[in-house]
């Protein structure tokens, strides 16, 4: 099967990864060659270390690489699926998915990896809305096994079926879910996530303490901000607003400090800084960020 992957990101280099692991021909696209090969750079080191602790042979990794395609400018492409794992942002993915119906076969599914938004509204963008779907795999893709898959209203059974296959094929466990806004997975742990936000916020805790209530006392295996660091805080702060003006529903009004962190650039572990500071972008927690936009948070988060 040969697998366009749109996106050469956190989501979509891991999707490409193991798309090439599982024996897919793989055309990695992003918005220009510096940014491909930046996604491939991290899938050789992800190969490499894998090849290091033994859990994959030489022969292997050189296998998957050779499979992967840069592909640093969307053109026309013989692809049996197309996998969208661009920005979150709607305008973009409408555009992206006009695009992809202009540039893939008639026949070829087109799926995204959306967190939230609408798979009926992409499908619309389309002439093929019965081949549209929802494919959200999860963060580190090599690692996480599930794929929540998502029917539009349109999306046939013949594309479940295919994607269904595929998900397995790269060794994930499918579940189908409806096409509300952030799905299940969203649904549920944003608004966790933009809680903790509010609790450092009201200073009720610092990071690491509420970081620390959650690990020991919930058995989570990543502090709130953590993970909302690892997911990307513009991603959170998208899911956000998809929940919020999908719902009409206050609950789901993102948290004004996460905003602010938004606005400065800090956008958690791929950029190095977040609610912690990394050694860099990509890297690993030095320590709790020391500068907060609000106050409130500065104080405590420091205290
Ligand atoms: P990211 O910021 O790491 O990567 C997004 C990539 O999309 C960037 O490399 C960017 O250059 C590229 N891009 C933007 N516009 C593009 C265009 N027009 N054409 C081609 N490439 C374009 O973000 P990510 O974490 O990889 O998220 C990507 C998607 O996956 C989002 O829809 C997100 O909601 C979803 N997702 C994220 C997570 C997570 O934990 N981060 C988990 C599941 C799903």
């Amino acid at each position: 099967m040969r697998v366009l992957v749109v996106g050469a990101g956190q989501m979509g280099g891991g999707i490409a990864q193991v798309a090439a692991s599982a024996g897919n021909e793989v055309l990695l696209n992003d918005r220009g060659l510096e940014l491909v090969d930046r996604g491939l750079r991290t899938i050789t080191q992800n190969l490499n270390r894998a090849v290091d602790k033994g859990k994959l042979s030489p022969a292997d990794r050189d296998a998957a690489l050779g499979r992967i395609t840069p592909m640093p400018e969307l053109e026309k492409v013989d692809a049996d699926i197309a996998i969208e794992a661009a920005t979150e942002n709607e305008t973009l993915k409408i555009a992206l998915f006009k695009r992809l119906d202009e540039l893939t076969p008639p026949d070829a599914i087109l799926a995204s990896n959306t967190s939230s938004i609408s798979i009926t509204k992409l499908a619309a963008a389309t002439s093929r809305p019965g081949s549209v779907i929802g494919m959200h795999y999860f963060n580190p893709v090599p690692a996480m096994k599930l794929v929540e898959i998502i029917r539009g209203i349109a999306t046939t059974q013949a594309t479940y079926e295919v994607v269904r296959e595929l998900a397995v094929a790269h060794g994930k466990t499918p579940v189908e879910v409806r096409n509300f806004p952030g799905f299940v997975s969203n649904r549920v742990l944003c608004p966790m996530l933009n809680e903790a936000i509010f609790a450092l916020y009201e200073g009720v805790g610092t990071v690491e303490s509420i970081d620390t209530v959650m690990r020991l006392g919930m058995n989570h295996p990543m502090g709130p901000f953590e993970l909302a660091d690892f997911i990307g805080l513009d991603t959170l702060l998208s899911i956000l607003r998809v929940l919020y003006d999908g719902f009409n529903d206050s609950k789901y009004r993102p948290c004004p400090l996460l905003r602010e962190y938004v606005d400065a650039g800090w956008l958690g572990r791929k950029t190095g800084k977040g609610f912690y500071q990394y050694s860099g972008p990509g890297g690993s927690i030095v320590r709790e960020q020391q500068s907060s936009p609000n106050g409130v948070a500065a104080a405590t988060a420091t205290a």
